[in-house]
């Protein structure tokens, strides 16, 4: 196999990737046995679609953002690339494909060009809640802020439970907000421990733990 680049850039790529198939797509069949080539497919298709996107795009930060309005998804797209997604019954056809790889941009743009997070003192925690990789943190509301009014109300939770926070890298942290709304994050994964029950958290944990963390940016 072709050797990845080093980049943050390009990690932050192949997770938002990862995150399409695995969560949205329900991803290739992953027993356990099969992550490691869940690895590998990932991978190829990450290498395939890099190289044809703008340096703009492939050198995109919080200091640089590109922007993706004049991208044509039709032109950038390699046909190997659909070929792939297709033969593997991810998606129906190639427009589902271009649409595929539009969001899959749209999140890495997102991703890349957020601020880098602070560094926070006290309680943090070292290493991602759900990847356990040794990452930057961010928190997240496991009772999210936009429901609390409505969680009161409904009497779902106690108030001094609305300040609980999970550890989580930003990739580990976008997928959790993939999965759930933040209704249903509120009254039915409030914990680390609710969230790791699903099995689209176990694929993406079991994928994101076995990869690289990405250089840290300057
Ligand atoms: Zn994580
Ligand atoms: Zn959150």
């Amino acid at each position: 196999m072709q050797a990845e680049p080093e980049t943050t850039q390009f990690l932050t790529f192949k997770d938002c990737l990862a995150r399409r198939l695995i969560i949205k797509a329900g991803g290739p069949d992953t027993e356990d046995s099969s992550i490691e080539e869940l690895g590998d497919f990932i991978s190829y298709l990450a290498l395939e679609l890099w190289p044809t996107l703008p340096e703009s795009i492939r050198n995109a930060s919080y200091t640089a953002i590109p922007s993706t309005d004049e991208l044509s998804f039709e032109t950038l797209t390699p046909p190997t690339f659909i070929d792939s997604l297709i033969s593997y019954g991810l998606v129906g056809d190639s427009d589902d494909v271009i649409k595929f790889v539009e969001k899959v941009l749209d999140d890495y743009v997102k991703e890349a060009c957020e601020p880098p997070p602070t560094n926070w003192s006290g309680t943090r925690k070292s290493e991602c809640e759900i990847c356990e990789r040794a990452v930057p943190l961010t928190y997240h509301h496991l009772i999210p802020r936009s429901v609390h009014t409505k969680v009161l109300k409904k009497g779902w939770h106690r108030e001094e439970m609305l300040g609980s926070v999970a550890w989580l890298c930003r990739h580990c942290h976008s997928t959790v907000h993939h999965v759930a709304s933040n209704e249903e994050l509120a009254r039915n994964f409030y914990t680390v421990d609710l969230l790791l029950e699903r099995e689209d958290i176990q694929k993406w944990r079991n994928y994101a733990a076995k990869q690289r963390r990405g250089k840290r940016r300057g």
